[in-house]
């Protein structure tokens, strides 16, 4: 169980004493205990609110012996770039977080006595070091020209180790790049007794080849044959959770945009689903037949029978551009 979880159950904020905890809890078992409530499932729920007590006053007595007064360390600010999958479905999502650390090898010093003497780096051996027109004597060597003082191998000089930690992270489903996933006590370590500050992470995009996002809404363009579009058709679209199947009507070919309403990334507190959106890109034939050329001689010719204006477009382009010539 998470602690926001157990909050949320028993309706208490962060800064619940154990005695507030406690009165939450025996308020809840008035209304939830199986003994007082038939309905089903009450004993299921009662045992939950039961966990998130007991997991809230452990907790509250490991923290409270630290001191309410101890100050926390710090929040820590990092992104995490997700699939838009993880968005949809949520699930496990790992981040690694690096810190600098003094070098235990060298003590954060730089650099490790080594066994034999050499020509000093800084100074090439002179045991001077010239800073304008002045010249010094030189700090790495003494002024000897040779040193026992070596780079450190591990942190290469620096004198800092970095170190890093690899966190797995519970995505819910219905997250959005800019929004927030809070991990307590993943934070910077506080002085003195005080608890760890919390590791922020700050939802980004990783950009995907078929999908991109408009808020909530799934965007895609989905390749259809011309005829399909004029002729209607049934239209097999993906998304992160499965097939859908759009019915095309036959009809002029105008409507190149259709929504399937809440398929688009999932509700997620008082943010509803989005829409799954499909822009379709007609294709037409790479390949020609004999028997093809002579059905789109016949489409034409039925067209131009038709005697109404069946390509607006065509007719507007050719009255400004033909007559007259
Ligand atoms: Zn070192
Ligand atoms: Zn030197």
């Amino acid at each position: 169980m998470k602690v926001a979880e157990a909050r949320k159950l028993l309706g208490v904020g962060p800064d619940a004493s154990p005695g507030t905890i406690k009165k939450a809890f025996r308020h809840l078992a008035m209304l939830w205990h199986p003994d007082r409530n038939p309905a089903p499932g009450a004993g299921e729920f009662f045992a939950r609110l039961s966990t998130a007590c007991d997991y809230l006053l452990e907790r509250a007595a490991a923290h409270g012996a630290a001191g309410k007064a101890a100050p926390r360390g710090e929040d820590r600010r990092q992104d995490i770039a997700l699939e838009i999958e993880r968005l949809c479905l949520g699930g496990e999502a790992e981040v690694v977080l690096e810190s600098r650390r003094e070098c235990a090898e060298c003590g954060g010093a730089g650099h490790v006595e080594s066994g034999h003497s050499q020509l000093c780096a800084s100074c090439q051996g002179s045991g001077r070091v010239r800073h304008g027109r002045a010249l010094f004597r030189c700090e790495a060597c003494d002024g000897r020209g040779y040193t026992r003082r070596a780079p450190c191998p591990h942190c290469k000089g620096t004198g800092e180790a970095v170190v890093r930690r690899v966190l797995t992270v519970d995505v819910p489903p219905g997250v959005l790049p800019g929004d927030e996933l809070r991990l307590e006590g993943e934070g910077y370590p506080a002085a003195d007794k005080g608890r760890p500050g919390d590791l922020r992470l700050r939802i980004q995009l990783q950009p995907h080849p078929l999908y991109t996002l408009d808020g909530g809404d799934l965007v895609l363009e989905r390749p259809v044959s011309v005829f399909t579009l004029l002729g209607g058709g049934t239209v097999t679209v993906p998304s992160p959770t499965g097939l859908h199947y759009l019915e095309l009507r036959p009809g002029v070919g105008e409507a190149r945009e259709r929504s399937i309403p809440g398929a688009g990334i999932p509700a997620r507190g008082k943010r509803p689903a989005g829409d799954l959106r499909v822009r379709f890109v007609p294709v037409l034939p790479a390949v020609q037949t004999p028997a093809l050329a002579g059905l789109y001689r016949a489409i034409q010719a039925e067209i131009d029978r038709a005697g109404q204006d069946c390509m607006p477009e065509l007719t507007a382009w050719e009255k400004c551009w033909l007559q007259g010539l």
